[in-house]
């Protein structure tokens, strides 16, 4: 997963480490924007898909 904002890239160590849940606010690293993250329904071949989205204010 990039940062949708300066392309860090967030891991899931990083998520982990952190204790970060799904659609909880957390800060880049980097860049230091608001993101979330989410997991999506699994697809037709079974991978769910998580993606990072920038929280507005
Ligand atoms: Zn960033």
């Amino acid at each position: 997963m990039k940062c949708p904002n300066c392309d860090y890239y967030i891991g899931w160590g990083f998520i982990e480490d952190e204790c970060i849940d799904p659609n909880v606010t957390f800060v880049c690293p980097k860049c230091e924007i608001k993101l979330r993250y989410y997991i999506g329904e699994g697809t037709y071949q079974g991978a769910s898909v998580t993606e990072i989205e920038i929280v507005d204010k």
